[in-house]
């Protein structure tokens, strides 16, 4: 294809499974099962959503929306909201392999989407990586989520890069890698957790869905890939 001659300018990183792993239940599925009256979706919805400054703000929304909540389980959400402050660790070889590409000229990009206590894990488990970004997109920031174009298209414009220019690297290919696709950019699968992408390998070897540009089992090889 003619855009492998193009020059790569940036690189873009999901985040949770890609650059830190975390607890294995995710936050909205926690609180579902804590509120109980609102599914898991509708959660994420309003948490992931909006930039939120401590558990009682989380607690509001969550009564604006779904109604009273118990002492007990705002007791729970403070809980929550500090194990996930904690929660994310780096997956060996993560900052290496964004500060490789960067000391290679090429811009770097964080695409995430993610609510406030966990980025604030993040900000502390990845400090030079958040250091070294040049473009930082975050559902709970802009209030979208992937896998919508709007903040591939905000990252795009904040690094200054054109779509066949950049690789976006990550875990998810529903949310990661075929909406980059669908933008003109490569990809870089990291196919670390297989099982959970059952569903999507079927489809790409079926011919159903398109194949990234380069697959890895982890994020320490992503360095020394050949977009
Ligand atoms: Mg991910």
């Amino acid at each position: 294809m003619e855009q492998v001659d193009v020059p790569i300018k940036a690189v873009i990183f999901d985040i949770g499974a890609t650059l830190v792993t975390g607890p294995d239940v995710a936050p909205n599925k926690v609180i579902a099962a804590i509120i109980r009256g609102a599914t898991a979706s509708e959660i994420g919805e309003v948490i992931m959503t909006t930039e939120l400054e401590s558990p009682k703000h989380v607690c509001r929304l969550l009564e604006e929306r779904f109604g009273e909540i118990d002492g007990n389980a705002s007791g729970e959400i403070f809980d929550l909201w500090h194990a996930q402050r904690t929660a994310p660790v780096e997956i060996a070889g993560a900052t290496d392999t964004v500060l490789a590409l960067k000391s290679r000229r090429l811009k770097v990009g964080l695409l995430s989407d993610i609510w406030s206590p966990y980025y604030r894990g993040v900000e502390r488990a990845l400090p030079r990586v958040i250091e070294a970004a040049d473009a930082i997109v975050l559902s709970c920031r802009t209030g979208c989520r992937k896998p919508s174009p709007d903040n591939f298209l905000m990252a795009l414009d904040e690094l200054g890069v054109r779509p066949e220019e950049t690789v976006m690297v990550g875990d998810t290919y529903s949310h990661d890698i075929q909406p980059a696709i669908e933008l003109g950019m490569r990809t870089v699968w990291v196919l670390a957790r297989p099982d959970r992408e059952a569903e999507s390998i079927m489809r790409i070897l079926n011919g159903k869905c398109p194949a990234p540009s380069v697959t890895v089992g982890s994020i320490a090889e992503v360095a020394s890939c050949k977009f």
